[in-house]
């Protein structure tokens, strides 16, 4: 079958040519139908050998839709033609975090050497991928796999992020955006579709900032030196925002996420981009809450999934065949896709 893999550290991803994945006990075989290319893929494909914490070759992506293809034996209550996305954040089942849902957060990952696919097992940016456990797939009826599959991660992750500072999220209140991209530009319809606060988000240029107004952002601001003073100006008084979201992460969004939070605001800081926040007394605003989360929760996927069916989320695509996936990530590279970009094998 084809797959799209990273090789070798600092190389560009390769279409190449593997052999169809077989099922073992409890394992799932999907058809890939989807599959979502997250900027988080060139943050690991930057790291040096030493940072990687697992071998390549690996087949690249974390955002998985498919139809079940194979059951491995003993796998029960799963049909064969049934359409799923896949739940990433995989853990080990069993310990506390786990017996939650949270398995984004299990205590055992690390150790049992637990990855999620497309980021240590093989990814979803294939003709076929494996799923370790039933638990670990979500039915997705009549919800298009090619439009709900950012949802898995370019949703979940926002959602979860959200859902944290829903309490501060009151009428009259403001919350910010940074990064209107994969993330970000579901992150204004989450915000909007959960909460009566004013939305203004940020980035670089016009094409991006037009797509969010479009999806429901009251403000949209240049994300350049005086952002901090754009957006203040535009809050009561100047006194900033009930919550900020960092979907960037670098150095100058993470400053500049800080000093746009209010007295006991929330700071969340969703992006990989090695920023970082210094928090002491009268560094930031009193009692801000900075907080850097990690994807969902499988129990929030399928409120995410839930928001989508009631139509509150739409996600803006690019689509692009398995060969062109190279070019994908290019162009994600580069800054130039417009909400998310999806691979169909
Ligand atoms: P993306 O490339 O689709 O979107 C990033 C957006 O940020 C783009 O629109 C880009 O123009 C914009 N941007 C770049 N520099 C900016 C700046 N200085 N100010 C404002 N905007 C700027 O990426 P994505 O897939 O949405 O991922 C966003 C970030 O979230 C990445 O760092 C990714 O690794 C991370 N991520 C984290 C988690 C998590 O669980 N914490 C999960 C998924 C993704
Ligand atoms: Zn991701």
């Amino acid at each position: 079958m084809k797959a799209v893999q990273y090789r070798t550290v600092g190389a560009a991803p390769e279409v190449v040519e593997i052999e169809k994945p077989e099922p073992k006990p409890g394992e799932i075989r999907l058809k890939v139908t989807a599959a979502g290319v997250c900027h988080s893929d060139i943050a690991v494909m930057s790291w040096s050998a030493e940072q990687l914490t697992f071998p390549l070759p690996l087949t690249l992506g974390h955002e998985g839709a498919g139809v079940v293809d194979k059951l491995g034996e003993g796998v029960r209550n799963v049909a064969v033609g049934e359409s799923v996305a896949v739940y990433g954040p995989w853990g080990c089942g069993r310990c506390s975090k786990c017996q939650q849902g949270k398995e984004n957060y299990c205590l055992e990952a690390a150790r049992l050497g637990i990855y999620p696919p497309g980021l240590g097992n093989p990814g979803a940016i294939a003709e076929y991928m494996i799923v370790d456990d039933a638990r670990h797939l979500m039915p997705l009826g009549d919800l298009d796999p090619v439009r709900t599959v950012p949802l898995t991660d370019a949703g979940l992750t926002p959602y979860h992020a959200i859902k944290r500072s829903l309490p501060k999220l009151v009428p009259g209140s403001t919350a910010v955006v940074f990064g209107t991209g994969g993330l970000g530009h579901v992150g204004i319809q989450l915000l909007r579709a959960l909460t009566p606060a004013r939305v203004i988000a940020l980035d670089v240029n016009d094409e991006k900032l037009r797509l969010a107004k479009e999806v429901g952002a009251h403000e949209a601001v240049l994300s350049d030196e005086n952002a901090v003073e754009n957006v203040r100006k535009l809050t009561p008084g100047g006194r900033g925002a009930e919550a900020v979201f960092d979907f960037v992460g670098v150095p100058p969004t993470v400053k500049a996420s800080g000093a746009c939070a209010m007295i006991e605001g929330d700071v969340t800081i969703v992006g990989i981009g090695g920023g970082s926040l210094e928090v002491g007394f009268g560094l930031q605003a009193y009692e801000t809450v900075v907080t850097s989360p990690y994807w969902g929760s499988r129990s929030e996927m399928g409120e995410t999934f839930d928001l989508a069916r009631a139509g509150a989320v739409d996600v803006h695509i690019e689509t692009y065949a398995l060969d062109e996936a190279p070019k994908a990530y290019e162009r994600l590279h580069d800054g130039k896709v417009q909400g998310r970009a999806v691979i169909l094998p």
